[in-house]
């Protein structure tokens, strides 16, 4: 998603260059408007996605990347330590087979 808007920014902000250059050099034509409005959009996905990368990273920090039980850290994404995670999916399993034989 961050690299999507960051990737997005720079292509419209390249490509406001570029049709600066070839409306001034091809057409013989000034079109600012038209190119600041390029280039501020391109400029405002850039920041949005480094807002977006650094609160990611702050959320990151905040909410963990540690196992809840134990306190170690994890791999991004996870919520659990190793350990922990079989723990959990054992658990749910027993837990789906209990509800099974119930019913
Ligand atoms: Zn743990």
């Amino acid at each position: 998603m961050v690299k999507l808007l960051r990737s997005i920014g720079l292509l419209a902000m390249a490509a406001a260059v570029v049709w600066m250059v070839a409306s001034e050099m091809i057409f013989h034509e000034n079109r600012v408007s038209q190119v600041r409005l390029l280039l501020g959009a391109g400029a405002l996905l850039l920041v949005t996605s480094l807002l977006l990368s650094m609160a990611l990273r702050l959320s990151n920090k905040v909410t963990g990347s540690r196992c809840p039980r134990c306190g170690k850290p994890v791999q991004q994404g996870h919520i659990y330590c190793q350990d922990h995670l079989k723990e959990v999916v054992n658990r749910s399993r027993d837990d789906q087979r209990q509800k099974g034989d119930l019913g």
